[in-house]
């Protein structure tokens, strides 16, 4: 069975103490409710603060066999002279175990595509680290009627190089791009409808197994009120959450909001 996953990426947000605060109150929402009958069907649950908490935060959740914690981008090159930048192996010896690649944002603010993200997946699994790759399309792409095409190409490019093995270790995201941080959320039909062409891409491009294997998560202005809806799809394995996973209260509905 495919896993169930709700991943919070905090962006370059939060102070340190502010940071502190935010896990130390889900801590105790995820204890009370681990130790409760529902908590039994708790979901994966990733964090993806900023590079320098990730120690941090790796501590704070170190027993805990249902959280996980990831780096938000990583380089493509394992080390050398790279000034300001952060490699797999880096991220993999802070205690994470997870990273995004291909968030838009790091697509269109920092000219990512291509080539970098597929070298930048391949250093992820080749440090043990589960590459959470990102997808999807900007609204006059949609309006277009291209979202499809747009979304395949970035497969494609990003991951489809790679052998069957290696790519069931991969979490794909799709996120258009127009909802992110916009309030404009896909329709539970429209993340429904993109999430299965993806799974059909697999099956087609590989074989069905790893179609059902792989788990797909929809981002986009995920809430707590949107959640449940989104999530009910049978092609839809989770979300991934910005602005919402920096609230606890919201976040933690979010996860409970994932049924397995
Ligand atoms: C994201 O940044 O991956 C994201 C989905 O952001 P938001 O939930 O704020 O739209």
């Amino acid at each position: 069975m495919r896993k169930k996953i709700v991943a919070g990426n905090w962006k370059m947000n939060l102070s340190l103490e502010e940071a502190k605060a935010l896990v130390s109150e889900l801590k105790v929402k995820i204890d009370n409710y681990r130790n409760s009958s529902e908590g039994r069907e708790m979901p994966q649950v990733v964090l993806f603060p900023p590079f320098p908490y990730l120690t941090r935060v790796a501590d704070v959740f170190v027993n805990y066999d249902q959280v996980f914690l990831g780096a938000q981008n990583c380089h493509n090159e394992d080390q050398g002279a790279y000034t300001g930048e952060v490699s797999a192996m880096m991220i993999r010896s802070a205690g994470a175990s997870h990273v995004i690649i291909g968030h838009s944002e790091r697509r269109s603010q920092f000219g990512e595509g291509g080539i970098v993200l597929a070298e930048k997946t391949r250093q992820a699994l080749k440090n043990g680290l589960t590459p959470v790759f990102c997808c999807g399309e900007k609204l006059p792409e949609r309006e277009k009627n291209a979202h499809f095409k747009v979304v395949a190409d970035q497969l494609l490019e990003g991951l489809f190089w790679m052998h069957k093995d290696q790519l069931s270790k991969v979490v794909i995201a799709y996120e258009p791009v127009w909802a992110i941080g916009t309030g404009k959320t896909a329709t539970p039909d429209q993340a429904q409808e993109m999430h299965a062409y993806i799974r059909k891409l697999l099956a087609d491009t590989y074989d069905q197994g790893l179609a059902d294997e792989m788990s797909i998560l929809y981002g986009g202005s995920c809430n707590a009120k949107n959640a449940a809806d989104i999530f009910r799809n049978s092609d839809v394995d989770g979300g991934l959450i910005g602005g919402a996973s920096l609230k606890p209260d919201d976040f933690f509905s979010i996860i409970t909001a994932l049924k397995p």
